[in-house]
């Protein structure tokens, strides 16, 4: 519906005659309330000024508890006294609260999370800006902002056509198409793509035409190393940069795992503001920190951590930016859900923690395993593997001490070992192997488990959860961001701080 027919409906048109209605404020304008009701939602004051510069930051499956277990493992690393070391962004002024089920689940995914802050409509898991019979598209607020005359710009450390940056840009029935949300990319119009490269540039099938190709002939740059990158100057049109140094899935690599000279995802963002902020305008700029939610998904908690330092620096560039332009910025930070059940608290440590003992946690669950497990696994016939023969790289990786595991840890490690090596469990055993392993590598993921368990973190899952996500705001218009309300309202409450006339499909 359109915002304007839902204010008629609450008979607040007349008092805002010959103002342009985005413009205002409406805590409660969302709100439920009855049609012809005698008591309209009350009304904050106008908004006095619409942000001209929009940064938008989505933690991919970053919740409290990835926030919490950030903090405290950055006071941890400099001091033994129990308490936190705060991120930027949650320090911002302003802090609301989010739910996040979507039109299916309780337990959303990041395509439908994103078509609700994107398009402010509730949808199913793995669909991306269309409704729940897959047969209507919706309009995103990235969009909005571009028809508005914004430049627009989508960062993001995952590949550019994952569910959670597509959500910018793309309408399809499924996030598994990738190629299809790849052409659409293109089709887009926006200014400034960064971070994460293509899942299927050519298609499924490789038999189609090279989205690279595709964007080219739609004018942009496609710039993918280092120097290319960093030589980027404004007036070079629309821009899609690439990290040279991919790892996963063309994914930017575990921040964990990223070594000197190697882009960051705060570097994207650097480059987008630089890119993106001459027009006149203004710009909308999302920035999505997406390997937060795969280590949380291999419950790897370090890692987690680290991408979570590493988005906080990216949200600090556009702090920085803020600082210059004071009365014109509003920056938004949030998760789409929470992932893993992450819980500061275990039961094998009770009421106490050990944030030390992830510190020397120096690669990710990935990178151990490409760069030990798989050539070992080669390198070894399975009848001839023996734990420690690994013992020296799992100290070095993790910080574990094989010789020095209790009892029940080791047996879970010397199970998790023969899994990893294709050699047969007990039956018991294999029967629970999701449970063990949730499909990971055994080896590694139990290896991770162990490092967070002593340190006194917990995991529910190797999924999502359902719990809501905090919100923090800075800027212009920070404060229609406080309170707690659904991720549908995201859209409308940007939409609002821009000044932007949207409808709800
Ligand atoms: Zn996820």
């Amino acid at each position: 519906m359109y915002l304007e027919e839902d204010m008629k409906r609450r008979n607040l048109v007349p008092a805002l005659a010959g103002v342009l209605f985005t413009l205002f404020v409406a805590g409660n304008l969302y709100a439920s309330g009855a049609k012809g009701s005698a008591t309209p939602a009350p009304v904050a004051a106008p908004v006095k000024k619409t942000a001209k510069y929009v940064f938008f930051f989505v933690g991919d499956g970053m919740a409290m508890p990835q926030i919490s277990a950030t903090e405290a493992y950055a006071n941890a690393l400099s001091s033994k006294d129990v308490n936190v070391k705060r991120l930027g962004f949650s320090q911002f002024p302003v802090t609301g609260l989010c739910t996040t089920y979507d039109a299916g689940s309780l337990i959303t995914d990041s395509a439908s999370a994103g078509t609700a802050f994107a398009s402010g409509n509730k949808t199913l898991n793995g669909v991306v800006n269309m409704d729940v019979t897959k047969t209507k598209t919706f309009k995103t607020i990235a969009e909005y902002a571009k028809e508005a005359g914004k430049k627009v710009g989508v960062v993001s450390s995952v590949s550019i056509d994952h569910a959670t940056p597509a959500v910018m840009y793309a309408k399809v029935p499924s996030r598994g198409n990738y190629y299809d949300i790849a052409v659409q990319l293109t089709q887009s119009g926006f200014d400034y793509f960064g971070g994460g490269g293509f899942l299927q540039p050519t298609g499924k099938n490789k038999d189609k035409p090279s989205v690279y190709d595709l964007a080219k002939a739609q004018g942009y740059t496609v710039a993918n190393s280092v120097e290319t990158i960093q030589s980027l100057k404004p007036g070079v049109g629309k821009v899609i940069a690439i990290n040279p140094n991919l790892q996963d899935s063309s994914a930017m690599k575990y921040d964990i795992d990223r070594e000197s000279g190697e882009l960051a995802l705060a570097d994207f963002v650097r480059k987008g503001i630089e890119l993106l902020q001459d027009g006149p305008q203004g710009f909308f700029l999302f920035v999505e920190g997406g390997k937060i939610d795969w280590a949380c998904h291999a419950n790897d908690a370090a890692s987690a951590i680290k991408d979570t330092l590493a988005f906080d620096k990216a949200v600090s560039e556009a702090v920085a930016f803020a600082e210059k332009h004071p009365d014109e910025t509003l920056i938004l930070v949030t998760g789409d859900h929470e992932t893993g059940g992450m819980a500061i608290g275990f039961a094998g440590t009770q009421y106490e923690t050990f944030f030390d003992k992830i510190v020397p946690q120096k690669m990710s669950y990935v990178a151990f395993n490409d760069k030990v497990l798989t050539p070992y696994k080669k390198a070894t016939p399975k009848d001839k593997a023996k734990l420690e023969d690994l013992a020296p790289a799992i100290k070095d990786a993790f910080g574990i001490d094989i010789a020095s595991l209790n009892q029940i840890q080791r047996e879970q490690v010397e199970r998790a070992f023969k899994r990893s090596m294709g050699n047969e469990v007990e039956r018991s055993i294999k029967e629970e192997e999701y449970l063990l392993y949730g499909g990971y590598e055994p080896l590694t993921v139990k290896l991770t488990q162990i490092v967070n368990q002593m340190a006194g973190i917990g995991w529910t899952s190797y999924s999502h959860t359902g719990v809501p996500v905090p919100v923090f705001a800075k800027g212009v218009n920070q404060d229609i961001f406080a309170s707690y309300y659904d991720n549908t309202d995201i859209f409308k409450k940007l939409a609002m701080a821009m000044g932007v006339t949207v409808r709800v499909q």
